[in-house]
């Protein structure tokens, strides 16, 4: 229900669960993170409030600077850890908000490749197909926009990979996002009150958008794959 995101130059845990109850006020029912630190993408995850996610970390913290964090309310798959996000497939972790609407017949073609699931919802076979197109050797960029293409439904997505502390990839089809402009740092957020004590500057993607976020910047392509230029607002929320 909530997505958040980071490249940033401090750990980014306390960042995405701070952004991520900002977030709390559109309802959940679970919420996680998932981290890239010296290349190795890891997660926890925790039913109920984000208190429990902020106690798990205390018993299990999550080191690195590069990260995604959700609070999910549940569509597909009861309430339960596994199938709170962020979802992971090989090389691969994925938060989600909205349906996948085409995800039974995602999962027919993914087990056509020996892919099975391991969770009950629609966001994992996202996570699955773009593991897929990496196994074929495609690039994590080129995996993730032929993922995009393969989707049916309303939906806001925001990636990460093994290996890429300087990479997320952000798409836009249904639900809203917003990238977050810092200072060498980037940022994405389901909204603006989620990025607003990190940064004032956002740009919101339109429908179809996707991103491809570095520490730089970010670069924003819309549904055809071309690129396309956002404006960038400097944005009020009172705390
Ligand atoms: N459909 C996804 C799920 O049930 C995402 C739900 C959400 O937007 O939080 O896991």
């Amino acid at each position: 229900c909530g997505i958040v995101g980071v490249l940033g130059n401090h750990e980014a845990a306390p960042i995405l669960v701070e952004a991520l109850k900002r977030l709390e006020y559109r309802g959940y029912d679970s919420a996680g993170i998932a981290t890239v630190n010296a290349g190795t993408l890891d997660r926890r995850r925790a039913v109920g409030k984000l208190v429990n996610l902020g106690d798990l970390l205390v018993h299990e913290p999550l080191a690195g600077k590069s990260g995604i964090g959700h609070t999910r309310w549940a569509t597909h798959g009861e309430p339960n850890v596994v199938n709170a996000h962020p979802h992971k497939a090989g090389p691969v972790a994925v938060v989600h908000n909205g349906i996948i609407e085409n995800f039974r017949e995602l999962r027919t073609e993914l087990a056509g490749y020996g892919l099975t699931p391991a969770t009950d919802t629609d966001t994992e076979t996202v996570a699955m197909l773009a593991q897929h197109f990496m196994a074929e050797g495609l690039s994590p960029q080129e995996a993730a926009i032929k993922t995009l293409g393969k989707l049916h439904g309303a939906f806001a997505l925001a990636f990460l990979f093994e290996g890429e502390n300087d990479l997320m990839i952000a798409a836009r089809r249904g639900s809203p996002l917003a990238i977050g402009y810092g200072d060498g740092e980037m940022f994405v957020g389901s909204d603006a009150i989620a990025l607003s004590p990190i940064t004032d500057r956002i740009s919101y993607l339109e429908e179809g958008d996707y991103a491809i976020l570095s520490r730089a910047g970010a670069a924003v392509f819309n549904a055809a794959g071309t690129p396309v230029s956002r404006e960038i607002r400097k944005i009020q929320i009172s705390a």
